[in-house]
């Protein structure tokens, strides 16, 4: 049996049954606080290399993330949740880690922050840079990167691809003032959809099993809100509130669209099998978090 620590909460743990994904990347389970995560072997294709970042952001995701449909659905989502927090934030400048096409730090400064981002992806940069004439720098976000200090820090569907979730946390604490907020979203392993999945598999002993669809490589770790909240407050935070989010509508047709050719038929029935998951909350497969700073990490 092998032995792991949960990256979550720090349970020590053995696994022997463990299901894979791409023939030798293993999907280990906590048993503690329930998040799983990826055991890669050795020397493993992280999707971190240079130059992957590009790739994510490459034409096709330009055209979705340039379409009017996907920007108002995405701007309608961040403002929602910046809404949260304006007005209690100690200082007015908010930082986007992995701010990607940069409809994040454009959606912020509509609420009246003073956004920039941070973005490792060179052609994103330029991308974001030039739509929405907004401050980006390039990078990574290590403990040090930015002299100054922010009132709140915001990442959206970042922490599940880190290689090291508690540096990741711990350096966006650095960057904040205290009594600022962070603001995650990532997939919520503990989401009604993700139990189901689970549970079809194992009751029906392998014959319905479509785990390999909520497991990819490039998401290496997939939080509980249990897990979530104890790597938080391991690392300065306090007050930690959940919010459950589904899958944005219009980028996912857009996708079917320019990457499998969907026809207008699948595309209606995409539109509309989307329509109903985002007015189930149970259906929901993601989840935003909202922390407050209490001391350094
Ligand atoms: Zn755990």
């Amino acid at each position: 049996m092998k032995k792991y620590v949960c990256i979550a909460c720090k349970n020590n743990f053995s696994e022997n049954s463990m299901f894979t994904i791409n023939q030798n990347i293993g999907v280990v389970h906590c048993n503690k606080c329930q998040s799983s995560f990826l055991s890669f072997p050795e020397n493993p294709d992280t999707g971190l290399e240079e130059g992957k970042f590009d790739e994510y952001w490459d034409e096709v995701n330009q055209k979705i993330y340039s379409s009017d449909g996907v920007v108002r659905e995405l701007t309608e989502k961040y403002k929602k949740y910046f809404s949260k927090v304006k007005g209690r934030e100690p200082r007015n400048n908010l930082l986007d880690v992995g701010s990607g096409f940069g409809i994040s730090v454009n959606s912020a400064r509509k609420l009246g922050f003073e956004a920039e981002g941070i973005e490792p992806s060179k052609s994103a940069v330029e991308f974001s840079s030039k739509k929405f004439g907004i401050k980006v720098t390039q990078g990574l976000l290590e403990n040090d990167t930015f002299k100054s200090l922010f009132g709140v820090v915001s990442s959206w569907d970042v922490i599940e691809h880190v290689l090291d979730p508690e540096e990741f946390v711990k350096n966006c604490n650095r960057h904040l003032e205290m009594g600022g907020w962070i603001i995650l979203e990532t997939p919520d392993e503990g989401a009604f959809i993700r139990k189901l999945v689970i549970t079809l598999a194992k009751i029906s002993k392998g014959i319905l099993d479509y785990r390999s669809k909520m497991y990819y490589k490039e998401h290496r770790f997939y939080f509980s809100r249990d897990g979530i909240r104890m790597l938080l407050e391991r690392n300065g935070f306090k007050n930690v509130r959940f919010f459950k989010e589904g899958s944005m509508i219009e980028k996912e047709i857009l996708k079917n669209k320019l990457y499998s050719h969907a026809s207008g038929l699948r595309l209606f029935m995409i539109r509309t099998v989307f329509t109903i998951i985002k007015h189930v909350p149970a259906a929901s497969n993601k989840m935003i978090i909202i922390a407050e700073k209490d001391h350094e990490g």
